[in-house]
């Protein structure tokens, strides 16, 4: 599987690794007037990273910051090996803080919801936090990032609590991170081979599906031009306008599943971690569906994911 970099836009460059994106964005600007890491891949992508930004920035280069989207594995994942080659600031909104500082796992992921392989296997991701608070840095919700003064500072809660989203005005480009996706990320068919198809965000692990409507709502209505996610390929122009519009409309009935452990209740969540859990909707169809695709993947993923 090929891991060359591609442009998304003036300034921003994305890898695909296995099957999440990282965002590199040239800065003309600001503190260092350098470059920002966008996410960091699933464990082990530190090598590919590394070799990515050489090439575009020149031998030894090290980014200003490092922004997550969110804390997810496959976000946060290189993360820490990253971060012992390149000692930088790594951004998080306050309401992402708790899941890498070592505080709060995530809510666990409903295995029940989307259908597809990789939702049957979504019970191997990592919940558990992560922890760099030597390097961790609030986002200031008025000021943003100083590594990043042009771009604009999205909150786009649903996928997570502090999930964040990174608006470029001038040419309206878009990194939207998992706030909504270019791909059925449920499905290894299309998430492994990168078919274009607007989507919500990834079922599975989504816990307040209210407010991650309002997330896609609000990105739609900044009318982006390019928008680059973390699953998916990179959208543009008319296609995109038109997929993105008839998303945040019917946002309900074509993104959020009909049944589901955060469907009727949502996961709540404050500064200090979780704080609430929906009791699981048990399913005893998918617990045995569940059982045989997660062995068979087990051997595959196990090395990724952990
Ligand atoms: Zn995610
Ligand atoms: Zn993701």
């Amino acid at each position: 599987m090929s891991s060359k970099y591609f442009q998304v836009g003036q300034g921003v460059w994305g890898m695909r690794l296995l099957f999440v994106n990282i965002y590199m964005i040239a800065n003309r600007r600001g503190v260092g007037k350098g470059w920002v890491l966008v996410d960091t891949g699933v464990k082990g992508s530190e090598d590919k990273i590394i070799e990515m930004a050489e090439s575009l920035f020149g031998l030894g280069t090290k980014p200003t910051a490092i922004v997550l989207t969110h804390g997810h594995a496959d976000h946060s994942g290189s993360l820490k090996a990253l971060l012992k080659h390149w000692n930088v600031p790594v951004y998080v909104h306050p309401l992402e803080v708790p899941y890498l500082t070592g505080r709060s796992s995530y809510p666990p992921a409903d295995t029940s919801v989307g259908g597809g392989f990789m939702t049957l296997i979504s019970w191997m991701w990592r919940t558990t936090p992560i922890n760099v608070s030597r390097n961790l840095r609030e986002i200031d919700p008025y000021d943003g990032i100083p590594e990043l003064p042009e771009w604009k500072v999205i909150h786009t809660p649903g996928h997570t609590p502090g999930h964040i989203s990174l608006f470029f005005p001038l040419n309206t480009t878009l990194i939207a991170g998992d706030a909504f996706t270019t791909t059925r990320t449920e499905s290894a068919i299309y998430a492994l081979s990168y078919i274009k198809k607007i989507s919500g965000p990834p079922k599975y692990l989504t816990t307040d599906w209210y407010a991650a409507a309002r997330s896609v709502r609000k990105l739609a209505a900044l009318q982006p031009r390019i928008v680059a996610t973390g699953h998916g390929p990179v959208m543009r122009g008319r296609e995109l306008l038109t997929s993105l519009s008839f998303l945040a409309n019917r946002f309900e009935a074509l993104a959020v599943p009909k049944e589901g452990r955060y469907v009727r209740s949502s996961a709540i969540a404050d500064e200090n971690g979780v704080r609430y859990i929906p009791p699981q909707t048990t399913n005893r169809k998918q617990t045995v569906g569940l059982a045989l695709a997660a062995s068979v993947a087990a051997f595959w993923l196990v090395k990724q994911l952990w």
